[in-house]
């Protein structure tokens, strides 16, 4: 089924990014062969600040553009905080919900992940929703049924393939270098797939499941020709031109 999916390889800047960074990002919009483009989409979720910036550069894209994290609510009394009507304003077409550093930097519930994606929706914005588990947590052997409980409260009622990404992103991946196995992705993102068909049928079954956590160039071909991996969410080889095209150059 997955064979009819097309990947998506999303990048997040997290908190890096400063104007000058427009070149870079310029030189991924140019890198983007149409050969490519058909093949994987692309997408930047861009610090707030630089949204509209590179939404103007990308043109109609490849990469699209993402933003990092939105509100429950559409506009108010929320200082320092941005809405999904804000990034979508800006030219943002998705919104990254739930990332590990949002649930430990800011204590995130699942129930709010849950608020924000559909604020995400509300908004026009495709949520893409990040699961995974501590270090602890794969050690107890606990790893599948942590991200099944994070699915369950985390995707709202109403997520279709069209409005929703899910990310499986083992928190002790993440920014380390280190990665699970093949098998171990394998494992649990057949246990995502089965989840979301049981829960959501033909759109469950249809939903792209990204892999993130330390993928770069060399180990992006192992990783997203896994079964029902769909493509990956990427830090730190995302800021870089040549790394994000050798990711999609797995493809
Ligand atoms: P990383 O981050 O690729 O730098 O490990 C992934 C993420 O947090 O989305």
């Amino acid at each position: 089924m997955s064979a009819a999916i097309k990947p998506l390889v999303a990048g997040n800047w997290k908190m890096n990014g400063l104007k000058a960074s427009q070149a870079e990002f310029y030189k991924m919009v140019v890198g983007i062969s149409d050969e490519v483009a058909d093949t994987v989409d692309a997408m930047i979720c861009a610090p707030s600040t630089l949204t509209a910036l590179l939404a103007e550069k990308a043109g109609k894209g490849p990469p699209a553009i993402g933003g990092q994290d939105c509100h429950t609510a559409a506009s108010g009394a929320h200082t320092g905080d941005i809405s999904a009507e804000m990034l979508a304003d800006a030219g943002a077409s998705a919104v990254i919900v739930g990332h590990s550093e949002r649930r430990t930097d800011h204590g995130e519930s699942d129930a709010i992940v849950n608020a924000k994606a559909q604020a995400a929706w509300r908004a026009g914005l495709i949520a893409i929703i990040c699961v995974g588990e501590t270090e602890a947590e794969r050690k107890a052997g606990n790893a599948v049924s942590i991200v099944e409980g994070q699915l369950n409260a985390s995707i709202p009622d109403g997520a279709t393939a069209e409005n929703t990404v899910v990310a499986y992103e083992p928190v002790w991946a993440i920014g380390t270098g280190l990665t699970p196995t093949a098998a171990d992705v394998a494992e649990m993102h057949k246990a995502m797939r089965v989840n979301l068909e049981g829960r959501l049928g033909s759109e469950g079954q249809a939903m792209r499941l990204l892999y993130g956590g330390s993928v770069k160039p060399a180990n992006a071909r192992e990783l997203m020709s896994v079964d029902n991996v769909n493509g990956a969410l990427v830090g730190g080889a995302s800021l870089k031109a040549d790394d994000l095209l050798g990711i999609l150059a797995a493809y």
